[in-house]
């Protein structure tokens, strides 16, 4: 199996457009030591198999376009991406799916609550079934495994699990919370057995989601903030990571000391909010993700399992 990152960073990306904190900043005036970052975006495949997204990033259309095994072959129209499996409604998850409308077929996997907040309460998604046959959607539950198929219906031979993480919609959603569908972690399993998980968001890192990662060949993980208090330092108010469904990745809670033990062979850090000191490859933060054994996940980068 193929693993593309087209994108690492969180909502926003990096630099965000109107952010000027010392990261971006820097990154701006070029002097950073480190690099810039469109938002979380990962394809999977098969050899020489259609492509299969992980969520839809606002970013998408300048991700293809710097990806040529994602851009179109032969035909007038065609697109070598299959299909979109969405781990949550969030913004920064899905709007993408709003740039592959231009009457291509492909097919979406999501909870049926995810389901309903874009098709049924969003009217601009309808966009993507102006004809029949369009965009098919298929509802998909935590706990459940399905296998990624072709429009066509092959097979792919990639295995899909959706690992329930937090039970919060994004705010535009208004609903209430509910535990099993707001937001999943996805484990993709290759034909070979080897597994990714790819968790942007987790809100709680509980032991059965600790025995999950432990059996992951690679696992992409929520590194939105390095501090729980991280933007109401910077802002003077705002949230907390926690309150905003992300355990940071430093601190004694942190997800770097809370999976100390985790002996996954690649750990990657991605959704990395332009906030993040770890951006800052002089710094203190990024030495102890890497002395630990995490990588940070960067466009680009692409790894087969
Ligand atoms: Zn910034």
């Amino acid at each position: 199996m193929q693993v593309k990152i087209l994108g690492s960073a969180a909502g926003g990306g990096f630099p965000q457009w109107n952010c000027t904190c010392p990261n971006c900043y820097a990154v701006r005036g070029g002097q950073f030591c480190g690099k810039a970052r469109s938002q979380t975006q990962v394809a999977v495949r098969t050899d020489d198999g259609p492509w299969f997204l992980l969520g839809a990033s606002p970013d998408l259309r300048s991700q293809i376009e710097s990806s040529p095994d994602l851009q179109p072959l032969s035909e007038t129209r065609s697109s070598p991406i299959s299909g979109v499996v969405l781990a949550s409604a969030d913004l920064d998850h899905t709007l993408g799916l709003l740039l592959l409308r231009e009457l291509q077929p492909f097919k979406v996997w999501a909870a049926e609550s995810v389901i309903q907040i874009l098709r049924g309460e969003n009217s601009m998604f309808r966009m993507l079934n102006r004809v029949a046959d369009q965009v098919r959607w298929t509802t998909i539950r935590a706990g459940v495994r399905f296998t990624l198929k072709s429009l066509v219906g092959n097979d792919s031979g990639i295995g899909c699990m959706p690992i329930a993480v937090s039970s919060c919609y994004p705010a535009y959603a208004n609903r209430e919370p509910q535990s099993d569908e707001a937001v999943v972690g996805l484990i993709l399993t290759a034909p070979s057995g080897s597994k990714v998980g790819f968790f942007p968001q987790l809100a709680l890192l509980t032991p059965e989601v600790k025995s999950v990662f432990a059996k992951l060949d690679c696992l992409l993980l929520d590194g939105t903030f390095w501090s729980d208090d991280e933007l109401i330092r910077l802002q003077g108010s705002g949230q907390r990571a926690r309150e905003m469904g992300h355990i940071p990745v430093g601190g004694e809670d942190g997800t770097l000391q809370q999976l100390a033990e985790l002996s996954t062979p690649r750990k990657m850090y991605i959704h990395i909010n332009n906030t993040n000191p770890m951006l800052n490859e002089a710094g203190a933060e990024y030495r102890a993700v890497r002395d630990a054994g995490w990588e940070l996940a960067e466009d680009g980068c692409h790894f087969k399992l």
